[in-house]
């Protein structure tokens, strides 16, 4: 029952209000697209909104605008042929899923409506309400949405480039990577099996640890647990950022015998040798290295803000666009919006967390468009479903904001579950393809009002 309520088509249909409001500015669109004003911008290249990102994010959000603003008046600058739903990786690493079902072509989950500019943004002017493209070319907006993600900093460790994808070295961060964990993970046969965390920001903070319960199923399945010594290494002083999960990750961790190390970075690998270096950042070791061989190694590489985010007029100290954390309207350009992963929103960044940023980012910018002066605010949602084993996962969900709890469903998601996993693997992938990208899925808000009223 409660799986059937998360179906895409009822999410569709119960966020009809929302779509009708969207749509009722369709009519006003037409007026604002009719005016010589966009149809010139059009030729000049210059749009109504441009968005920056071709994403999870991007698409949300472009979806909705371009639909409610009509034909050429939303343009997303986006240079990948391919768009990827990250969540599933996990699923990937593990042979759960096959990488064809985590990707699309660009071209078939583009909006229709929206103009695709085939390139990546080189640079911002934000006096001048211009970004220009690496290939030379000026666009102009009226509104700018920035929409580009995390850059993962792979070089930061010294000979992860050279040495990723070989000899028991993965990552399920990159589309390149990601099926040799499935690969490793089933030819290894016992030995030092290492998982890194950095102490960097990252995307999924739960995704460096799921990977970790899922191969030491397959190893105990195998018969080879007991020849297998699993470590996990996080940059952090916590498995996990809220006390309600980490709790029950660590009796998990406990159980299974998994060694759990804090404050420690890795900073190399050495393949000739099989080793890996971490920095110790914390403890009565601060400041040495810490040298451990390696049978098989699964890195989560730091990342960071995008790098022509950083050099930008557009960011915080830290490189992350600099939006106000309720508004996601940017602190000094009024014109400016930003959401997911490049984003200064001081909470976890996750696809989960772009349904609830969206919803509140184009109420906000249609707001501005046709005068509305009716604010919504964003409250640090988001929620990381921490699959456990291949029938059980952990749906965490709460607010980056307040650091609490923020669950959907009448029961205690901090405990293990088969619902909670078929749901994340079989019918939030498709609420993704069916509803997410097509800008008409804002998160389960409305499901948690229900289940916790009733
Ligand atoms: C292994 C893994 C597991 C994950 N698990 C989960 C999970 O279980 N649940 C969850 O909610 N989230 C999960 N995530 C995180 C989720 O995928 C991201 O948070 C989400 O994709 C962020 O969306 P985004 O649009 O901000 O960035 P992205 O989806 O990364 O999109 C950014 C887009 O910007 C484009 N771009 C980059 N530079 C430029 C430029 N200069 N100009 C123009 N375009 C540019 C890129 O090509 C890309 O298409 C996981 C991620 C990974 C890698």
């Amino acid at each position: 029952m409660v799986l059937a309520s998360f179906s895409p088509l009822s999410s569709v249909a119960r966020l009809g209000a929302r779509s009708s409001a969207f749509q009722s500015r369709r009519f006003l669109a037409q007026a604002v697209s009719a005016t010589p004003k966009i149809q010139d911008q059009a030729k000049a290249s210059s749009y109504k909104v441009v968005v920056v990102g071709g994403g999870s994010a991007g698409l949300a959000v472009a979806s909705t605008l371009s639909e409610t603003l009509g034909s050429k008046a939303v343009a997303v600058i986006e240079p990948s042929d391919v768009h990827y739903y990250q969540p599933l990786w996990t699923f990937v690493g593990a042979g759960l899923k096959t990488f064809d079902e985590s990707k699309m072509a660009m071209s078939e989950v583009m909006p229709e409506k929206a103009q695709w500019i085939k390139d990546s943004v080189a640079s911002f002017d934000p006096k001048k309400n211009t970004v220009t493209l690496a290939n030379g070319e000026s666009i102009s907006y009226d509104y700018l949405v920035v929409a580009a993600g995390i850059q993962v900093n792979w070089g930061k460790i010294k000979n992860l480039p050279e040495t990723l994808g070989k000899n028991g070295v993965t990552s399920n961060y990159s589309p390149n990577s990601v099926e040799k964990t499935d690969e490793f993970i089933k030819a290894f046969k016992g030995g030092n099996a290492l998982f890194t965390m950095p102490s960097t920001p990252i995307k999924c903070a739960g995704a460096p640890q799921k990977i970790m319960y899922l191969a030491e199923e397959q190893w105990r399945k195998a018969g080879i647990r007991t020849k297998t010594d699993i470590k996990y290494f996080t940059g952090l002083g916590k498995i996990f950022a809220i006390d309600k999960y980490a709790n029950e990750l660590l009796k998990i961790c406990k159980a299974r015998n998994l060694n759990v190390n804090y404050f420690t970075d890795l900073a190399e690998i050495r393949p000739d040798s099989k080793e890996a270096v971490f920095n110790v950042l914390g403890g009565e070791a601060k400041g040495t290295q810490l040298t451990l061989s390696y049978d098989f190694l699964h890195v989560t590489p730091p990342m960071g803000a995008p790098e022509f985010i950083k050099s930008s007029p557009l960011s915080n100290a830290d490189g992350w666009v600099d939006v106000d954390k309720e508004t996601l309207r940017h602190n000094k350009f009024q014109n400016v919006y930003a959401l997911g992963d490049c984003s200064s929103l001081p909470t976890s960044k996750t696809a989960a967390a772009i349904t609830s940023q969206s919803a509140v980012l184009k109420n906000n910018l249609l707001g501005d468009i046709f005068g509305d002066k009716q604010v919504a605010k964003y409250d640090g949602y988001t929620s990381c479903p921490l699959i456990t084993g291949s029938d059980k996962l952990i749906l965490a969900e709460f607010s980056g904001y307040t650091g609490q709890p923020q669950e959907t469903f009448p029961f205690d998601q901090s405990k293990e579950r088969l619902s909670t996993y078929l749901l994340t693997k079989e019918i939030i992938p498709e609420i993704y393809w069916k509803s997410m990208v097509k800008g008409t899925w804002d998160g389960p808000g409305k499901y948690r009002k229900l289940f916790r009223s009733a």
